[in-house]
């Protein structure tokens, strides 16, 4: 396979500084191989310690995962509805179902976090299949599947109700911590099969007990955990002190963590990635520089001309694309200059409003340093439809492609956005909601970390004294969500 678009660089490291694993079947799945011949920036570097811990991951999806003996006979422990306590049949394959939701960018940030969870406690992890997991996404662990079988696995509807809900269990005492010895507990209670942890937008503080020491060893005792949610809890996972040695080890660039997890798991299915090259090579390959703008807007919102302002606004001046001559006369040297640069800009949103004004304006208008901006937009879908192949499948290709730009400016909050960065490895400009003047030019503002921002994060500490973004110096609050947390 020869690219001709690419600089200099020629030499392509296909598989990220040894994230991947070589040997996997190239036809099954282009993207896994080829992708890094598309990006021209490499990305970081994963430490020694992620990729040994890869590998020896993937050794245990393989020799616990679906099809085995060790498989099957964890699924009888799981439909006898008893605990398999302290001596499973083997006490090394022990699981971790994650049911992700809502849209594909919370999806993927779902998954990444489940996979986080199970390597740091050592569980396969089986996804949902049932939304479209299978078809927008190869399978990342060499020589079994991380898709649940849902046709033999005994359990399918998991809510506030369960009553498996790790954090019902806790409140009503079924599941007690040292902590709570003293207090009075029902008699004889035999914990179950499993726990459901439950981290959606209704959970309660028992729920987040989820993130506190104690609470991670009694879940230790589980063979088989549901984990449901639909927020990117990386940064959760760090304000547990019995893990924190491991991911400094395994993260020594806090910012980097979805960076690394989305490219090892997310690659596209050879269809999605015949949408991506395609549109990559037509619009993309030939600029010298790439700008993404991601513009999320709702079906409900009428076309803002303030948002359009702060787009141009914001690449403008912060030297991402060049200004306008106002003048219905360019200079010579704006229609003659030869050799200036030529910019490609990928537009992403829904609607097609603010992709037509900017391709309109850099068309009426010159640009003061005579370089040619070409605007581009793969889709406008108007509005998301749930379920939709066709929809998914342009989705997942729109926000790859976002990711394969030199530069990114980002709608703030948007799961969508956060993956696109993320697997860039580009700190975004993140175009702020009011041009309020305080961050930047007031237009936008440089995000300080590659990190997605975990929305519903706990506010405080285990011991409720300490707000949750002053705990650790590389957790903080998010700036597009106050509330949240991220690692920088
Ligand atoms: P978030 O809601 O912005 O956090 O992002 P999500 O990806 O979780 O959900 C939004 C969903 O709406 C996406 O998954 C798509 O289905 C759809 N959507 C939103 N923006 C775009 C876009 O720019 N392009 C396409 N093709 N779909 C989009």
């Amino acid at each position: 396979f020869s690219f001709p678009y690419t600089s200099t660089r020629t030499v392509h490291d296909r598989l990220h500084g040894g994230l991947l694993a070589a040997g996997f079947d190239q036809e099954a799945c282009h993207s896994r191989y080829q992708s890094a011949m598309y990006r021209r920036n490499p990305g970081r570097r994963p430490s020694e310690h992620l990729v040994s811990k890869l590998r020896r991951h993937e050794a245990l999806q393989r020799r616990c995962g679906p099809g085995t003996a060790a498989y099957s006979s964890a699924l009888e422990q799981l439909k006898s509805g008893k605990n398999a306590g302290a001596s499973p049949a083997d006490p090394d394959c022990r699981y971790l179902v994650s049911i992700s939701y809502r849209g594909l960018g919370n999806r993927i940030l779902a998954a990444a976090s489940a996979f986080l969870y199970a390597l740091l406690t050592d569980r396969v992890l089986l996804v949902d299949s049932s939304n479209e997991m299978g078809e927008l996404f190869c399978e990342p662990f060499p020589d079994t599947t991380w898709l649940l079988p849902w046709r033999s696995f005994p359990l399918w509807n998991f809510s506030f109700d369960t009553q498996e809900r790790y954090g019902r269990m806790r409140e009503n005492g079924v599941l007690r911590t040292n902590d709570d010895v003293g207090s009075s507990s029902p008699a004889e209670v035999v914990p179950p099969a499993f726990a459901y942890i439950h981290l959606d937008y209704n959970h309660t503080a028992y729920d987040q007990l989820f993130f506190c020491d104690d609470d991670q060893r009694l879940l230790s005792s589980f063979q088989w955990l549901v984990m449901r949610t639909d927020s990117y809890i990386a940064p959760g996972l760090f304000l547990v002190e019995s893990f924190q040695e491991e991911l400094d080890m395994l993260f020594p660039e806090r910012e980097a963590v979805f960076h690394h997890l989305g490219r090892y798991l997310f690659h596209p299915t050879n269809h999605v990635w015949g949408l991506i090259t395609r549109y990559y090579r037509a619009n993309l390959a030939w600029a010298q520089r790439r700008v993404g703008i991601q513009v999320r807007v709702f079906p409900w919102e009428p076309d803002s001309p303030e948002l359009l302002e702060r787009i141009t606004k914001c690449t403008q001046e912060e030297g991402m694309l060049p200004g306008l001559v106002e003048t219905e006369e360019p200079a010579a040297a704006a229609t003659t200059a030869s050799g200036a640069k030529s910019n490609a800009v990928l537009i992403t949103s829904l609607k097609a409003w603010y992709y037509e004004q900017m391709k309109g304006m850099y068309w009426e208008n010159a640009t003061a340093n005579g370089e040619v901006v070409v605007v581009n937009q793969p889709s406008h879908e108007e509005y998301q439809h749930y379920g939709v192949k066709s929809h998914e499948y342009k989705a997942w290709a729109e926000i790859y492609l976002l990711s394969l730009t030199d530069m990114l400016v980002t709608t703030g909050k948007s799961t969508f956005g956060y993956v696109a960065q993320g697997l860039a490895g580009l700190r975004p400009w993140v175009l702020l909601k009011q041009a309020n003047g305080t961050a930047g030019h007031g237009w936008c503002s440089r995000d300080m970390s590659l990190e997605p921002c975990f929305h519903i994060a706990p506010s405080y500490d285990c011991k409720r004294r300490h707000d949750s973004g002053e705990i650790v110096p590389h957790v903080r609050h998010c700036e597009d969500v106050p509330t949240g947390l991220k690692l920088v």
